[in-house]
């Protein structure tokens, strides 16, 4: 007799809450989120497990989500480009709504309302789904290495640290006349406009 295969693990975060729904509204559950890595859209990447808590609520239309996640972000510092950890304190708050109909089992008109989130059709709140778009809006857009990063040195590449310089090169005697030369444009800029010149008053006869 060969033993039952279990069924595959559910998705992580990937709630069923049919029981939850069944209940009347105000009934609750909590669900802690320990040690939990999904794959994030590219270029995302968690530098840590995701930790926390979530608490579902029953709401009269469905369940009001309310997740409190800690997650780290694997990212390049945007001016020296050291690998760095940005963390991110994220909060869900949601209204998810059921796509199928508890009692009845028939589908839900979802057209009335497109942006709301849905349950799936098994009754199961798809949360990775809304800790991605989470991650993905705190995203910061410049991340950072310190405060004070000084950066990259435009000449050689190394970090521009306090001191960091370059002598400027020795230049040829017989050009030194030539390092306060600018080239003069020949045709003016297109929105340049000449300057306003008074013209005098005809004197009258
Ligand atoms: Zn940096
Ligand atoms: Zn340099």
């Amino acid at each position: 007799m060969s033993r039952r295969r279990r069924p595959p693990p559910l998705d992580v975060l990937t709630y069923p809450l049919a029981g939850l729904l069944a209940e009347a509204p105000g009934s609750q559950r909590s669900y802690r989120i320990a040690a939990v890595v999904i794959p994030l859209d590219e270029p995302l990447e968690l530098a840590e497990p995701i930790e926390g808590t979530l608490r579902v609520a029953r709401t009269n239309r469905g369940v009001l989500v309310d997740g409190r996640l800690r997650a780290s972000l694997r990212e390049l510092c945007s001016r020296c480009l050291a690998e760095i950890e940005v963390p991110l304190d994220l909060v869900i708050s949601e209204e998810v709504l059921p796509s199928v109909d508890i009692l009845t089992g028939l589908p839900i008109d979802a057209t009335a309302e497109p942006d709301v989130e849905r349950l799936t059709s098994a009754h199961e709140l798809d949360f990775g789904r809304l800790v991605r778009a989470a991650i993905a809006l705190a995203e910061p857009i410049a991340p950072l290495c310190r405060p004070d990063c000084p950066g990259l040195c435009p000449i050689c590449g190394a970090l521009a640290v306090a001191g960091h310089g370059h002598v400027e090169e020795a230049v040829d005697p017989r050009l030194a006349p030539l390092l306060g030369w600018h080239p003069v444009d020949a045709e003016p800029p297109s929105d340049y406009t000449p300057p306003h010149r008074p013209v005098p008053a005809r004197r009258r006869r």
